[in-house]
């Protein structure tokens, strides 16, 4: 971070890597609203931003592009543990049903 620089600004910080970029998104303004960029930081990093905290409100192009790879990755994860769940939870009634029925029955 070049904290001594002239045209230093601490609020044109990205939020999530500390670079300064000229294209960067708000969090809290509409666009940034749409691209849901507060409920994916809160979904993915364990840190809490508000519109009332000191720090920068923005994030750069590459750090919204990680955090929409990361989000993305989460819910597929999650979304396959579900499934894994409940093939697991098929596998095991089915072994029960064949342990009750028993094998010789069919
Ligand atoms: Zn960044």
């Amino acid at each position: 971070m070049a904290m001594n620089n002239d045209d230093f600004s601490f609020s044109e910080l990205c939020r999530l890597c500390s670079l300064k970029s000229n294209n960067q998104m708000q969090i809290f303004d509409k666009e940034g609203e749409q691209r849901q960029l507060l409920f994916k930081i809160r979904s993915c990093i364990p840190s809490v931003i508000t519109k009332e905290d000191a720090l920068p409100k923005n994030i750069c192009q590459k750090c919204v592009y990680k955090l929409d790879m990361f989000y993305e990755f989460r819910v597929s994860c999650m979304t396959t543990e579900t499934v894994l769940k409940n093939y697991s939870e098929s596998l095991k009634h089915l072994a029960q049903s064949v342990n009750s029925q028993g094998v010789a029955d069919r």
